[in-house]
């Protein structure tokens, strides 16, 4: 072999030692990376861990803080609220009646007709939008112009058939926000949440804001009760059961409200009502305990949010919420790493990621995830996700949700400990009931809605599931979990039905 000739093929070698090296580089790099995408997975899943004895210690602290908020105003970041609801719907109601609904995503109006017995309950003409998002931060005169027009819209639609001309309607107001009630049909907003920020309207009461525009319309509509969201689907359950006592929320956010003996709500010495009892809404959405396990993308979220320092539960459990906890996730592995490609800035706009989508991807059966692959396109991710990292994706879902339908859970465990209805001897913590008595063997049924739930179906499960763990398998049989589509409007308006009978 001449002298260049050797020249040459040691030139070679040594290229193609090099390339193998580069190669050798980069996969070394590319395990580097990914073993900090696993890392950052695992503390994150640590971080969310909820074994049950963990769930049973916020079932502790949830009835605790229910007892100081019945106890004081401003003992417990549970507000407790009173509703001036004690008599629920039982059947016999008759007429037609309506409601309108202000959630956190969507508005809805409908119409209900009751023939007297429970089982003549037509519910017609349900009308669903999303809420305009430029009415979330307006002011309250186009907010209730808006509602008000949308009204008029329905019932101009409705002509003579179902309304005979001249008669007033009664009008459910559902309203999915706090509210300090003065009677079942007047309350100011306490404070905004779920995004919506017109500062003008806390302290105003509701019920008049919308009976003003009402008026100013020349609609002949009677705006009767101001009703929470959680206590139209209390309503609806106990309509259709009169074993219902609670009702949880889980749409963009969640809530809850139950039953409670007068006796018990000890801020208020005196509370008369024929029942004996009324409907506390808890607000629930601001608990906070020691004990949630909180993550710092929690936190962050917390801290860029509309109302930071407030909703903490909420912003653990509710819709709004948990596409955006799994966004913050994917965020910091993707900064860490390169593994969604040079397009991962998409994941830096918050609220980018919507539960819907979480679900859909969380619940993607196809063997190579498609729908994971298509929903991280149709978000802007321009590479080829691997599937290794569909299946990262799916498990961040799966974390996210699994810890708050378990969280869920131990909320409502918390409320049937409160009201004696865990298995715990009875009495529960205060509610002063004598111990010894078998409150146990009563049938609890728990209304829940919303979107969250209804639609979502590992949240729900995982939320069924942590139930029957935290309360046992005996007791678990006599706890109903009652899902109630469109409860809070239908509920609302059997409520009004039910104060003219
Ligand atoms: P609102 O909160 O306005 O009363 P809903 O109770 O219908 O409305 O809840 C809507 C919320 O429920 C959405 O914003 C979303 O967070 C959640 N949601 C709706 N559909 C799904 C779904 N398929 N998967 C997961 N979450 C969903
Ligand atoms: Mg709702």
């Amino acid at each position: 072999m001449g002298k260049v000739a050797v020249a040459f093929a040691a030139a070679a070698v040594v290229a193609a030692c090099s390339v193998a090296a580069v190669m050798v580089r980069r996969r070394v790099k590319s395990r580097r990376r990914w073993r900090t995408v696993v890392e950052i997975l695992k503390e994150f899943e640590e971080g969310c861990d909820t074994p049950v004895g963990r769930l049973r210690q916020v079932v502790d602290a949830m009835a605790v803080e229910m007892h100081a908020g019945l106890a004081s105003q401003g003992g417990s970041k549970l507000k407790m609220l009173l509703t001036y609801v004690h008599d629920l719907p039982n059947g016999t109601e008759k007429g037609t009646y309506y409601a309108l609904h202000l959630g956190g995503t969507y508005f809805r109006i409908l119409r209900v007709h009751l023939g007297g017995e429970r089982s003549y309950l037509d519910v017609q003409d349900v009308e669903r939008h999303p809420i305009p998002s430029h009415l979330m931060n307006s002011t309250s005169e186009v907010l209730f112009n808006f509602l008000a027009f949308s009204l008029e819209r329905f019932t101009q639609k409705e002509g003579n058939e179902s309304n005979s001309q001249g008669v007033k309607r009664e009008l459910a107001f559902t309203f999915s926000f706090p509210v300090k009630h003065t009677s079942i049909s007047s309350g100011v907003l306490i404070k905004w949440t779920k995004g919506f920020e017109i500062s003008e309207m806390v302290g105003k009461d509701i019920a008049e804001c919308l009976q003003g525009a009402l008026n100013r319309r020349g609609l002949d509509i009677h705006v009767a009760a101001l009703v929470n969201d959680t206590v139209g689907a209390l309503s609806l359950g106990y309509y259709h059961d009169p074993d219902t006592v609670v009702a949880v929320v889980f749409g963009t956010g969640s809530n809850a409200c139950y039953l409670e003996r007068t006796d018990a709500i000890i801020k208020c010495q005196g509370l008369l009502t024929t029942s004996g009892s009324m409907v506390v809404n808890m607000e629930w959405g601001n608990f906070w305990s020691s004990h949630l396990p909180r993550t710092a993308y929690d936190m962050d979220l917390d801290a860029e949010s509309s109302n930071p320092n407030d909703m903490g539960f909420e912003k653990m459990i509710a819709g709004l919420y948990l596409g955006d906890i799994v966004r913050r996730v994917i965020l910091r592995m993707s900064q860490e790493s390169v593994i969604f490609g040079p397009s991962s800035s998409v994941f830096s706009e918050p609220y980018v990621l919507r539960t819907n989508s979480v679900s859909a991807m969380h619940e993607d059966d196809t063997p190579e995830l498609q729908e994971v692959a298509r929903i991280l396109k149709d978000l802007g991710v321009s590479s080829d996700v691997p599937l290794k990292v569909r299946k990262l994706v799916v498990k961040i879902c799966d974390v996210v949700t699994r810890r708050a339908g378990r969280l869920a859970a131990a909320g409502i465990a918390g409320i049937l400990k409160k009201v004696g209805r865990d298995g715990g001897g009875g009495g529960g913590i205060t509610s002063g009931r004598s111990r010894g008595e078998n409150q146990m063997q009563k049938r609890t049924v728990v209304a829940v809605e919303g979107g969250l739930y209804m639609n979502y179906t590992m949240f729900r499960e995982y939320m069924e599931e942590a139930l029957v763990e935290i309360l046992g398998e005996e007791v678990s049989q006599y706890v109903v979990v009652k899902a109630m589509e469109d409860g809070s409007s239908i509920g609302s308006a059997l409520l009004v039905a039910s104060l003219q009978s």
